[in-house]
């Protein structure tokens, strides 16, 4: 995106010398920096506000190797763009931060935030200050911060299950997978629970839940895995055993390897046979070790340095009936820690029965021609759940993982923050309602900012209205008069598509994302208006 420029910043000015005619242009050079800055965040805002609600469109986006990747995830659309311009990249980051926060709720910030950099622009033109402006907006945001905490959102009881799994499915709504939401909503819902202490928990911990994604199948296929799953294959010995006792090493049951490069030389036979044998000794040890402790089934770390298994490592632990997975990542040697209560062992010398964990029976399935293994009941699980995620093909599949995703960050939302509104643009419209009221009591420049800021906030309702094909002017008029009545709860229907009280049609939403969207929104305009020049810096 190039940056634009100001026509008139390159004409001198009329009569003056050289000194003169660059003292002008410095006066211009913040205005041009701020304007080809709001002009690209907008350009980016503009281009993925057609994703937005239940009838947005989704992108398509093809990278440099030809990977295909549909989505309507703001943050993925967003993290996969190649924006150039720093401002543009500025946006990325606000829907990276609302990705962290809220989970869901990703276009939104983005949207928002478009519409209220256009609104800073035409306080701008009015002659307003950019840190006027910036200041008004954070009260005006601050304020709506406030009134959605305090006015807008009902308190939600954390065991009320069904709600909790209509915040989910209305952020699967908008998804590829809508229609799967009436699956995936409980899944959500019910993993978060399995991790979480309901009455105190005020936080989750999503590495807890191990999403694991099999091609094949359709997404009506995903379920909930009791106990660990593991997407290796049994590598050695049986495919199934009850009763085991479980060893996760973290080194290689293979010959040692030099650090450095070294020759060994053989020129007989029997020097030959002395090197296989010691091998072969070496190997056998370890194993025998393994056996005595009464470990059955063994998970061994994946390395880089050297192979975690030879094929006589393999061929004893075959005789010896150890049901063996290799290869288990590095980052997920915490999740199957946590999960079978048992800690990594490093060396041979700690393969003690004290550090094996125990499970009623490991086995090794088959999904869809996939081999995974799954781990059920174990003796002292910690609190973790692995979800296997099913899809005919690649695209929807890691479609769904996202949306997953998303639906358990609502559900997160929900445990960090006990409060629901409406969806459906309701909030925003009551918000702006609201804030216009707040505007006429005051005066000066917060009088402006909070109209301009007010006005900003009707492009949620507005987009979504535009998506689903409905006349947005009208729509807005509406829902601005219903809500000016009393009727907080008025919003679009998208599904419907009409105006209906969204509370009665299940539309709801943490208030968190909300919150959220509106407090980043409004630090990234701060943000854009307070820069006024771009120092490339040559390394
Ligand atoms: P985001 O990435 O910001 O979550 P979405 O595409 O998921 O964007 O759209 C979310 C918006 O769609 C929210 O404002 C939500 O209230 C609205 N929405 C979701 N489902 C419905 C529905 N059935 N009717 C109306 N609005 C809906
Ligand atoms: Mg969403």
């Amino acid at each position: 995106m190039a940056p634009a420029a100001t026509p008139g910043a390159r004409i001198p000015a009329r009569g003056g010398g050289d000194s003169s005619n660059k003292v002008y242009q410095d006066r211009q050079k913040p205005q041009e920096i701020r304007n080809s800055n709001m002009i690209a965040a907008k350009a980016v805002a503009d281009a993925i506000r057609t994703s937005l609600g239940p009838r947005g469109m989704d992108k398509m986006i093809q990278d440099g190797k030809g990977e295909v990747t549909i989505t309507n995830d703001g943050a993925t659309i967003l993290k996969q763009m190649n924006v150039l311009h720093p401002a543009a990249k500025m946006l990325v980051e606000l829907s990276k931060a609302q990705d962290t926060e809220a989970g869901d709720g990703t276009t939104t910030v983005v949207v928002l935030a478009g519409a209220i950099l256009e609104a800073a622009e035409k306080l701008l033109q009015k002659g307003l200050h950019p840190t006027q402006i910036a200041e008004g907006f954070r009260s005006a945001g601050l304020a709506c911060q406030e009134m959605v905490r305090k006015e807008l959102a009902t308190p939600l009881d954390i065991k009320d299950i069904a709600m909790v799994q209509k915040c989910a499915s209305t952020s699967l709504n908008s998804k590829v997978v809508s229609q799967q939401s009436s699956l995936l909503a409980p899944i959500a819902q019910e993993a978060v629970y399995r991790v979480i202490d309901q009455e105190h928990d005020t936080n989750v911990d999503l590495k807890d839940i191990k999403v694991t994604t099999v091609l094949g199948g359709t997404v009506e296929d995903t379920e909930l895995m009791e106990g660990l799953l593991l997407r290796q294959r049994v590598c050695a010995g049986p495919k199934r055993i009850e009763k085991a006792k479980i060893g996760l090493i973290q080194f290689c049951i293979s010959p040692p390897k030099t650090d450095m490069d070294m020759n060994i030389i053989i020129n007989d036979y029997t020097q030959m046979d002395r090197v296989l044998k010691e091998e072969r000794n070496y190997i056998l040890n370890i194993v025998k070790k393994i056996k005595a402790s009464g470990c059955n089934v063994l998970l061994i770390q994946k390395s880089i340095l050297r192979d975690a298994l030879n094929d006589l490592s393999q061929h004893f632990l075959d005789k010896l009936k150890i049901l063996t997975i290799r290869d288990v990542e590095r980052e997920d040697v915490e999740f199957v820690c946590k999960s079978l209560g048992c800690r990594p062992i490093a060396s041979l010398d700690h393969f003690t029965a004290e550090n094996l964990a125990s499970a009623e029976l490991v086995e090794e399935f088959s999904a869809s021609g996939t081999k995974l293994v799954k781990i059920n009941g174990t003796a002292n699980p910690g609190r973790t759940v692995s979800i296997l995620v099913r899809g005919s093909n690649k695209l929807v599949l890691h479609e769904a993982e996202r949306s997953l995703h998303d639906a358990l960050c609502v559900v997160r939302c929900l445990v960090k923050e006990r409060g629901i509104i409406a969806g459906g643009g309701a909030p925003e419209i009551e918000l702006s309602v609201r804030l216009y009221q707040k505007a006429l009591e005051l005066t000066g420049v917060d009088a402006y900012c909070y109209k301009a800021f007010s006005e900003a906030l009707e492009v949620i309702p507005m987009t979504l209205a535009e998506n689903a094909g409905m006349p947005a002017i009208t729509t807005v008029t509406q829902l601005r008069k219903l809500h000016a009545d009393g009727n907080k709860s008025a919003g679009l229907n998208i599904k419907k598509g009409a105006i209906a009280n969204i509370m009665d049609d299940n539309v709801v939403q943490p208030s968190l994302i909300t919150i959220s969207a509106i407090n980043l929104a409004t630090e990234f305009v701060a943000a854009i208006l307070k820069i006024d020049d771009i120092v490339n810096t040559v390394r």
